[in-house]
């Protein structure tokens, strides 16, 4: 039997020793304001045990953590129609590049990129009636928990700012891979990304991905198929061109954001999110990988 508890208290302290290094996002000007001292990690395992340690309660800005629920989602809608649209393999590039959109003639590599998102937000505007409350209420199903809302602050500062999300969204229309007005699907974006959430909702939120595609009241959302699809994506793409180095450092599936979250997990056994706003050179919270490499080598947990 694992000690969580005590694993995390030691990777905490031990973690807080190192040098912060790392940038706070600040294409997004809103996400420039958060204080790059934050630190937490929460771990729920399978019995629904939960660990915490640090600002695991505080809420941040999820980011492209929620391009795998949106992911879910669509595949609860249209299930393998989804890969007429988007590919499945990693990019080895930046998250927002838009050089491959036009060589693969539309198709983005995979669903966790931004192009790729923005294809499956598009699938989302068309499928739901009301796409923006149909999505929150995902999710809030999901954690079981009614609080979680979009920040329209950091939305609308997206909005202002997000140029190449508009270039890539351009592209795809021309390409013909975009169905709805541009303007209606970023729109639909910029509030997905901007979720706002804590570690222990996000772990709550991400439950049904190490337990068979059950949530934690035990109602089924995904099958065990769509599960394993989810789950390969997050390791081969959820790290944006650092996939490759996270599979090597910490060995879970997973997927980071800008705002500095992390979710990573083990399935049948855990999930974990970490949150320091500092990003490496790459996009991804430093303080984060560092944690869930200690985290996997202490528990020897991983699923290699
Ligand atoms: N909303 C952000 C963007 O589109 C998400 C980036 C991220 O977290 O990777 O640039």
């Amino acid at each position: 039997m694992q000690d969580f508890q005590q694993h995390l208290d030691t990777i905490h302290r031990d973690v807080l020793k190192l040098p912060n290094t790392g940038n706070v996002a600040s294409y997004i000007p809103e996400l420039a304001a958060v204080s790059n001292s934050k630190f937490g990690i929460h771990l729920l395992d399978i019995q629904k045990n939960k660990y915490a340690v640090g600002d695991c309660t505080e809420r941040f800005s999820i980011q492209s953590i929620s391009k795998v629920l949106s992911l879910s989602l669509a595949m609860r809608c249209i299930n393998e129609a989804v890969w007429k649209r988007v590919d499945v393999e990693p990019s080895g590039d930046p998250f927002n590049h838009l050089s491959l959109l036009e060589l693969e003639d539309g198709i983005p590599r995979n669903p966790l990129i931004n192009a790729g998102a923005i294809v499956i937000a598009d699938i989302l505007v068309s499928e739901l009636e009301n796409p923006k409350a149909d999505f929150l209420s995902f999710i809030r199903d999901l954690a079981n928990d009614p609080s979680i809302s979009y920040d329209e602050k950091v939305a609308k500062s997206e909005r202002k700012t997000g140029f190449k999300n508009f270039a890539a969204a351009n592209l795809l229309k021309s390409y013909g891979n975009l169905t709805n007005d541009v303007e209606d699907v970023l729109d639909f974006y910029f509030h997905q990304c901007s979720l706002h959430m804590n570690c222990v909702q996000l772990c709550d939120t991400f439950y049904l991905f190490i337990n068979r595609g059950k949530c934690k009241r035990n109602k089924t959302y995904l099958n065990i198929n769509q599960i394993k699809r989810i789950n390969a994506l997050m390791l081969t793409c959820g790290f944006y061109d650092e996939a490759g180095e996270f599979a090597f450092e910490v060995g879970l599936p997973g997927k980071s954001g800008v705002g500095g979250g992390i979710v990573a997990l083990l399935p049948n056994n855990f999930c974990v999110a970490t949150w320091s706003p500092a990003l490496n050179k790459k996009g991804n919270s430093a303080r984060g990988m560092a944690a869930l490499e200690h985290l996997t080598t202490l528990t020897e947990l991983s699923i290699f």
